[in-house]
């Protein structure tokens, strides 16, 4: 078969044009509907804003094949249901979203109309909860199954089966249940996550092993990015600077980890700056949470200040920027978060505001949280390969970004569209051995650390500059390793001593304080004590 000659294609295309009224197909999504509507699993892995939704909504109204009747569409977010299916409506195709919080009378009409034969529902949105919980919900799925008027499962956003995932939703995993049930039904599962790990995980979960994988390039060529140094107290200040010089009136999103930071940042560049900005986070009560966000979206908002609830599901094609004011967790979330920028495929700018010391934080949050010990260490995972990323000065962020998800990238096509690329354009860099360096820091790091000392701490002594701290604390100045360094510079050494870290030969253990402050103290990594490190790196 060619795309084309399925005994359903002349009707794919009078839907696209005439129910859907767009031109084309974008790359992959005629793929994804004919897989689907052969009655063949397939799983579909699309950068965001590649268009991901058309792939089910066409096929939902093809009475064609070996699949008709209703689409059971699971998706985390009620929002993004509800979005959904006003935009379903419009186009004058039956659809209805199934949630805890829905009127008796509304629910009553649903129901009724999935008992009709055939129903005249298209398609039915449903949290994974409703879906998984016996009752009604399940009872109806059941009769249109026995029916036959069930024609395919769609699991959208579907890496938040997956722990590996930046987005791990408990009620996801009892998905993988369906597939045993509806043996026989085709499903869909759909993501803008391209790591390979996630995507097994997710195959997995779903009992889907085997089905089809559609996968493209990640590539957002339209992107640029870039990471800067982050100084606490001039973000605000910085951030004004970079509006007012390429994105006067251009809609932006700006991301904070705290909701307190949304408020102030979005409330001083309002009062001080006099930008038109706004706060948006999950403690808003919902009636603000949709008129900011709708204020954003017809522009009278410029710029959203925004935690990371923000974003899924947005539909905004023209955002000029996407900025980071700390650091994401997880390079999937840095790339899904960057990834809302420039849906109309016209440029757009991701700029994080990096420092290092936003990686305790994370590792707080990681340590509190819930979560066993297993996925505790996925988290730290994902956190050491977002801060090696950031640390990193001299590889192209795509190549970086992309070999994470498992795509191999050519840098030489970047064409100075990252900050990395920009620079090696105008500088040069050295690889050095570490080797022996890193065999004196470990040394060092050994004898020093019952004292309890913190990298900004070992680094000095290292490059000897901190006899007066060895002297406090009665540290004897023989110990091999003090001024082994002297001949680096303050900003190398830091980057050996993290790269060390990064690559848990060294760690940092935090402890609280007699003054009650969390501290990290470094220590030669248990783990991998012993280990000879023959690295050629470059720093
Ligand atoms: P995703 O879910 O993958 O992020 P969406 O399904 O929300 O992407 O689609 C992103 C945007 O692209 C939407 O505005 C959608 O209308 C548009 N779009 C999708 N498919 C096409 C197409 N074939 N031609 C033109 N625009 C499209």
């Amino acid at each position: 078969h060619s795309q084309e000659t399925y005994e359903w294609s002349i009707e794919v295309r009078k839907a696209l044009t005439q129910i859907f009224k767009l031109q084309e197909f974008r790359s992959n999504q005629l793929d994804a509907i004919n897989t689907t509507l052969s009655g063949n699993d397939v799983f579909v892995l699309m950068p965001t804003g590649g268009g991901k939704s058309l792939c089910y909504q066409l096929p939902a109204v093809i009475a064609r094949g070996v699949t008709k009747g209703v689409t059971i569409v699971v998706s985390p977010l009620l929002s993004l249901m509800k979005d959904q299916v006003s935009h379903l409506l419009q186009k004058g195709i039956a659809a209805v979203c199934f949630n805890g919080s829905m009127e008796q009378q509304t629910r009553s009409w649903a129901y009724s109309e999935l008992a009709k034969n055939p129903p005249p529902t298209k398609l039915v949105y449903v949290t994974p909860e409703l879906l998984s919980k016996s009752g009604q919900f399940q009872n109806t799925v059941r009769s249109l199954h026995n029916r036959k008027f069930l024609a395919r499962f769609v699991i959208d956003e579907a890496h938040c089966v997956s722990q590996w995932g930046h987005d791990f939703r408990p009620d996801y995993k009892l998905l993988g249940n369906l597939k045993q049930t509806y043996a026989n039904i085709p499903f869909m599962a759909l993501t803008a996550t391209a790591n390979d790990k996630v995507k097994e995980d997710v195959l997995h979960n779903l009992n889907m092993r085997g089905c089809k994988v559609i996968k493209q390039s990640f590539n957002r060529t339209n992107l640029r990015y870039e990471i800067v140094p982050k100084s606490p107290r001039n973000m605000a200040q910085s951030i004004y600077e970079f509006v007012t010089k390429g994105y006067r009136n251009a809609s932006g999103i700006i991301y904070c980890t705290a909701r307190k930071h949304c408020e102030d940042l979005a409330l001083k560049l309002r009062k001080e700056f006099k930008l038109r900005a706004k706060h948006y986070h999950a403690a808003l009560d919902p009636v603000d949470r949709d008129r900011v966000q709708q204020e954003w979206q017809d522009g009278s908002v410029q710029i959203i200040v925004a935690t990371i609830a923000f974003g899924m599901g947005i539909d905004k094609a023209d955002v000029r920027f996407v900025i980071h004011c700390s650091l994401p967790s997880s390079l999937e979330g840095y790339y899904q978060e960057t990834g809302r920028a420039g849906r109309d495929g016209s440029v757009a700018m991701c700029r994080l505001y990096y420092s290092y010391r936003d990686k305790m934080t994370i590792e707080y949050f990681i340590d509190k949280g819930d979560g066993d010990w297993q996925q505790k260490e996925r988290q730290r995972h994902n956190l050491r390969m977002m801060i090696q990323f950031c640390e990193n000065l001299t590889d192209c962020r795509r190549q970086q970004v992309l070999g994470y998800f498992g795509e191999k990238f050519d840098a030489a096509t970047c064409n100075k569209t990252c900050d990395n690329c920009l620079a090696n354009a105008k500088l040069s860099f050295e690889y050095r051995d570490i080797t022996d360096t890193t065999k004196t820091i470990l040394a060092l790091v050994r004898e020093l650390q019952v004292n309890k000392v913190t990298l900004i701490q070992v680094v000095d002594i290292f490059r000897g500059t901190a006899n007066k701290f060895l002297q406090s604390r009665g540290i004897s100045d023989l110990v091999p390793g003090i001024g082994a360094g002297k001949a680096l510079s303050k900003t190398d050494c830091e980057r050996i001593f993290k790269h060390l870290i990064l690559k848990e030969i060294l760690a940092e253990r935090c402890e609280t304080n007699a003054q009650g402050f969390v501290m990290a103290y470094l220590q030669v990594s248990t783990q991998r004590e012993g280990i000879c490190i023959r690295k050629i790196c470059r720093y």
